[in-house]
């Protein structure tokens, strides 16, 4: 069964739920979470609000604040986090979603895990990165498109999943400095069984300009096809791989950080400025000289311009680019604790038959 939260109102999904106690509040938000929830201070602002370090029984998490005029966001990514099987250690942590209210005002939370080092944008300004961390950054957020863009069957599978929002601000890098997949509120889910794709209502705006691929910005995208949403999502963890790379230190070189297109468009690139240099002009990032001297950037390179050719079609899959980063990480020389053998990496890959 699918619960379709995203295309109903709150209003609906409440009075489906109501204790009938008469408070008028609704049974499947008793406000227990909120409630037990101190917020500690504001980690990151995005498009639909704040989110927030707070700390529950005496853990951090994270909680997505969203006003009540945007809950068809907030019950779509519940509705995702939702989903059978998504938990993956590639994909942001969902604990619950609940609302609350705040200044006399309706709020809807999401809470998830926290995770200190924040956005691998945030990541990618402080640090700089040797050449097996290039490769796990790159792999693990492989991994976690990987299991999204994956469908499973079976009686609790997972529909596939597309994104629609992939970019350096919505995957964040966790402890161990790896990385997982945040901000799902964009996905769309595809159904094999019935061919049915969802589209989450509402969806006035979709991804960031800076990250669009030609077929959406030129307004190509067969939105019939559930593998051009896959395509697009490609292009958009191209330039990703594009930011990672320029962070890697080969040779005693590093690039510092800039996001994609940094040479050609402003802070706020428009849709017509970002489709002229996309699409008109067919400009992509520069892959810098040095590069080409080093292995492991080389396969990156290599990678990234085959995902982000204009034909979408002609991209690779996020299987075969998975598969290209994990062999290219084997060939790197252990690190000092694969060499000790101490707590191997586990990829809890599904093997799909
Ligand atoms: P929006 O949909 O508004 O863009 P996101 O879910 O992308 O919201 O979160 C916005 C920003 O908040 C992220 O770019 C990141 O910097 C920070 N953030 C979000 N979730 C977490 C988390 N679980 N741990 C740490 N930082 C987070
Ligand atoms: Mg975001
Ligand atoms: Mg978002």
């Amino acid at each position: 069964r699918t619960t379709q939260i995203g295309d109903s109102t709150l209003a609906d999904w409440m009075n489906s739920a109501t204790s009938g106690s008469g408070s008028g509040l609704p049974f499947l938000v008793q406000r227990t979470m909120a409630r037990q929830i101190n917020l500690i201070n504001c980690i990151g602002k995005g498009r639909y609000g704040e989110v927030w370090k707070g700390s529950w029984q005496g853990e951090p998490v994270a909680v997505k604040v969203f006003a009540s005029r945007d809950e068809q966001s907030w019950a779509r990514e519940t509705e995702i986090y939702n989903t059978v099987l998504l938990r993956h250690s590639n994909i942001l942590g969902y604990i619950a979603s609940d609302m609350t209210s705040r200044n006399s005002e309706t709020q809807l939370w999401l809470v998830c895990y926290y995770h200190p080092h924040g956005s691998l944008y945030e990541f990618l300004q402080r640090k700089e990165l040797d050449k097996h961390l290039m490769l796990q950054l790159c792999v693990t957020a492989a991994s976690g498109i990987a299991h999204l863009h994956t469908d499973i069957s079976g009686v609790c599978g997972k529909s596939a999943i597309a994104h629609r929002d992939i970019k350096s601000k919505n995957i964040l890098v966790k402890d161990d400095l790896t990385c997982c997949i945040a901000d799902l509120g964009l996905a769309v889910t595809h159904n094999p069984a019935e061919d049915k794709i969802t589209i989450p209502k509402n969806n006035h705006r979709v991804g960031t300009k800076r990250y669009m691929p030609p077929e959406v910005l030129d307004e190509t995208l067969n939105a019939n096809s559930f593998e051009s949403f896959k395509q697009a999502d490609i292009y958009s963890f191209s330039l990703v791989l594009w930011e990672i790379a320029r962070r890697c230190i080969a040779g005693g070189f590093v690039e510092e950080y800039n996001p994609p297109y940094y040479d050609v468009v402003n802070y706020d690139p428009s849709f017509e400025e970002m489709k002229k240099v996309v699409c008109t002009d067919g400009y992509r990032p520069v892959i810098p000289n040095r590069w080409s001297s080093d292995p492991s950037l080389s396969i990156v390179t290599k990678i990234m311009k085959e995902a982000w050719c204009k034909n979408p079609s002609a991209r690779l899959t996020i299987l075969r680019i998975k598969k290209s980063l994990l062999k290219a990480k084997d060939q790197l020389a252990p690190t000092v604790h694969e060499k000790m053998n101490v707590t191997p990496e586990k990829d809890p890959l599904i093997t799909i038959p």
